[in-house]
């Protein structure tokens, strides 16, 4: 069966009603790159880059560390798209206490509410100035998107566009080499999702972060095992957020992907396709059997069996009923 779905590899994704489907990959480290070019995925969808900041002795990444591990992304994906995100430290992602003496916070209170991703970052103007620099730096040499997590305030949004506009101007001024990029929300936090309208007027692109989004819809902490049998992807609230923020983007005329687990889990790939997704990323070991799905979905067929489940108080079993 793995063989079968290795030669999928390179067949274009295609569903039987012929809507094109892209799929992306994830990835943590720059030298994960060759594997999700293998891996048949027509770019990286999310690079979570604070792998690069987490699991190391000394100092954390200067600007010319991160530029050279985004250029070695950019260089292996081999013209394909990466999409950059800045990084979601914090929660169940923690720096080492070693690095920790170069910051100026350190919360542990309630990490997943606390100090996190976008909020660290705004709390470390000089951290979140060298990774944007770096970022913009590698986006000189190849198609690079740059994507922002857990946002939920229109504050953050602008305090974002101002830093990447001061980046961009104290590059121009050395007169170094740097590109544009598209700019990138991730839809995690429910908030976010409220506010469509918001996001969709300050971005090129949405990315749907289901494993927090259902964290924060729910009050289920991801990492915390006593309450992961209510960690429920098919909850009805979070199907209709999935839902409300794919078909708004679309008529918005923006790009949206889900870049969450449920992006890489065949249980929900004709579901997200009935709900409009046509951009999937995941972990690089899923995407040829997620091809494989949308090679034998026909969206057609879908549309009554979407708004059933949508309707109902058990989705799950309206799902796989219908
Ligand atoms: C998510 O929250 O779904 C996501 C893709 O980001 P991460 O898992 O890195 O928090
Ligand atoms: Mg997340």
């Amino acid at each position: 069966e793995r063989a079968r779905l290795d030669r999928l590899r390179h067949t274009p994704c295609v569903t039987l009603d012929g809507q094109a489907v892209e799929l992306l990959a994830n990835i943590e480290l720059p030298a994960d790159a060759p594997t999700a070019l293998a891996s048949g995925a027509v770019g990286v969808g999310l690079f979570r880059t604070e792998f690069m900041f987490m699991n190391r002795e000394g100092r954390l990444p200067d600007e010319e560390e991160q530029f050279e591990g985004y250029r070695q992304a950019v260089a292996g994906l081999k013209g394909l798209p990466v999409t950059i995100r800045t990084v979601d430290i914090g929660a169940d992602k923690p720096l080492d206490r070693m690095n920790v003496h170069e910051l100026r916070h350190e919360h542990l209170l309630n990490p997943a509410l606390g100090l996190r991703a976008i909020r660290w970052s705004l709390s470390e103007p000089e951290m979140f100035a060298r990774q944007l620099r770096a970022v913009l730096r590698a986006a000189a040499l190849g198609k690079v998107r740059l994507l922002i997590p857990m946002l939920a305030h229109v504050e953050e949004i602008l305090r974002v566009k101002a830093a990447i506009a001061e980046a961009q101007e104290s590059l121009a001024r050395q007169g170094l080499a740097h590109g544009r990029v598209e700019l990138g929300a991730m839809i995690e936090v429910p908030a976010a999702a409220l506010m469509m309208p918001v996001f969709l007027r300050h971005f090129d692109f949405v990315s749907i972060g289901t494993n927090d989004l259902i964290q924060y819809t729910l009050a289920i902490d991801r990492a915390d095992e006593t309450v992961s049998h209510l960690y429920d992807a098919w909850h009805p609230v979070v199907l209709q957020l999935v839902h409300q923020v794919i078909t708004q983007a679309q008529q918005a005329g923006k790009p949206v992907c889900v870049c969450g687990e449920m992006a890489g889990d065949p249980d929900f790939t004709e579901l997200l396709l009935a709900m409009g997704l046509r951009s999937f990323s995941m972990h690089p070991s899923q995407i040829s059997l997620i091809k494989q799905r949308v090679l034998r979905t026909d969206t057609r067929t879908l549309r009554a069996r979407l708004a059933a489940t949508l309707a109902s108080d058990r989705p799950q079993d309206t799902w796989a009923g219908g």
